[in-house]
């Protein structure tokens, strides 16, 4: 598929990319927003350096959270322009809209090489909205930004499985090619899903089943082993008749949960799930020092809910781990943002560093557990930057912001 090379020469011409700047912000003592986890900031960093270096106007749009539809400045991305100028070494132009006059002034202000970030471009309807008209009439306003001898380059690998203005839409009205992240996030999944060197184990966590049905569905008939943990896992052990107490449970995932363990004896799958769990008797907040426990999986407290896998599960887990050639890791194994629930998080983490093969980290959390627990990222095969794009890669979907680019 077409890679940045496929536009030609880009000096002069204004493109039109849009990344995956969705990053986690917190307040500083001062008062004003900073991102806290900049990985996708720094992932978005090389297709812009070469576009830049290429003598191209760039012109980054990108969305962060999920606001309605209107400006809120809560989701500005101002400060996530400004860690990108940091990463890229140079002053990078913000605007304060996304089509507005602020997006022309900046855009007509830049040189070759410059490089601009429209505001976040979720601040219009048009830019989620189901109705193609509206969406279409948007996509033609951020085409006209980057003019005739403009182009569009699609790089947020987070954002391929949505059918969006700035995703889909603009491909159909701008000459467009695929940035390095989404060409190499591509690459990598393509190796877990076409003949995977074996032993393929896959590890799924984080909080709910619903969300990894899909992907648990299509990796039975792939994967070696699965080994489950994180909230999903209280769904499978109900599932075979255990009481939860009041862990996450997800009642009407039961018969499909049912379902994929009987399906998993047939193929000869290993549905791997954690033997002891680490609870509590409330989620972790700030109000009291947690009380860990560790109790049999088959044996959680009425008044307890299971916010981690156990150490004996988190041995056996990365002794799994460890022995395969192919891992896929999505979701964390417990409420790994509290230090006293990480620990099971982190044995898997730590088991991937130490595969000898290909260990892909797929979802935010995921991603951002890796980081958090300071493990170096170079020691994974690959951390994706999407968690539901690669997931429903995994899945054997078409997605509908990598069709547009084969037209
Ligand atoms: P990813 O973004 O990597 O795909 P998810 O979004 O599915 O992962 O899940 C991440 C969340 O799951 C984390 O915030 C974590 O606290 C939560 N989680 C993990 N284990 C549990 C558990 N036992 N109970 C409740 N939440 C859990
Ligand atoms: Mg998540």
């Amino acid at each position: 598929m077409a890679g940045l090379d496929s536009l030609g020469d880009v000096r002069g011409r204004r493109v039109l990319v849009r990344s995956d700047l969705n990053v986690p912000l917190a307040a500083g003592s001062d008062g004003q927003s900073r991102v806290t986890d900049d990985g996708r900031v720094r992932a978005s960093v090389p297709t812009i350096q070469e576009l830049s270096d290429a003598g191209a106007r760039v012109v980054v749009t990108a969305h962060l959270g999920r606001p309605e539809g209107e400006p809120d400045t809560r989701y500005s991305l101002a400060p996530v322009a400004e860690r990108l100028g940091e990463l890229l070494g140079r002053p990078v132009a913000f605007a304060h809209d996304t089509v507005g006059p602020a997006a022309h002034a900046a855009v007509e202000g830049l040189e070759d090489g410059d490089v601009a970030v429209l505001e976040n471009v979720r601040f219009n309807p048009g830019e989620t909205s189901k109705d193609d008209a509206e969406r279409g009439a948007f996509a033609d306003q951020l085409a006209q930004l980057v003019g005739p001898s403009g182009c569009f380059v699609s790089d947020g690998f987070g954002v391929v499985h949505r059918k969006q203005a700035s995703v889909y839409d603009v491909a159909l009205r701008l000459p467009h090619a695929m940035g390095q992240l989404v060409a190499t996030e591509l690459e990598v999944l393509r190796k877990l899903t076409v003949d995977p060197a074996r032993p393929y184990v896959v590890v799924l966590g984080g909080s709910k089943v619903s969300d990894k049905l899909g992907v648990i569905d299509n990796l039975l008939g792939k994967s070696d082993r699965l080994l489950i943990g994180g909230g999903m896992v209280f769904t499978f052990l109900a599932a075979q008749g255990h009481e939860v107490g009041k862990s996450l449970l997800e009642e009407d995932q039961l018969e499909t949960v049912r379902g994929y363990l009987e399906r998993a004896t047939e193929s000869g799958v290993e549905i791997v799930l954690p033997t002891d769990i680490v609870v509590d008797t409330a989620f972790p907040s700030g109000e009291r020092e947690p009380q860990p426990r560790v109790v049999p999986a088959g044996e959680i407290p009425a008044d307890s809910l299971g916010l981690d896998i156990g150490p004996s599960s988190a041995r056996a887990f990365a002794a799994e781990i460890t022995d395969a050639k192919t891992v896929f890791w999505n979701g964390p194994m417990g409420v790994f943002e509290t230090a006293a629930f990480a620990e099971g998080t982190r044995a898997v983490a730590q088991a991937l560093t130490e595969v000898d093969g290909l260990s892909v980290v797929g979802g935010g959390d995921s991603a951002a557990a890796v980081r958090q627990l300071g493990f170096d990222e170079a020691a994974f095969g690959h951390i994706s930057t999407g968690g539901g794009a690669s997931l429903e890669l995994l899945e054997g979907k078409e997605l509908p912001g990598i069709a547009v680019l084969e037209r």
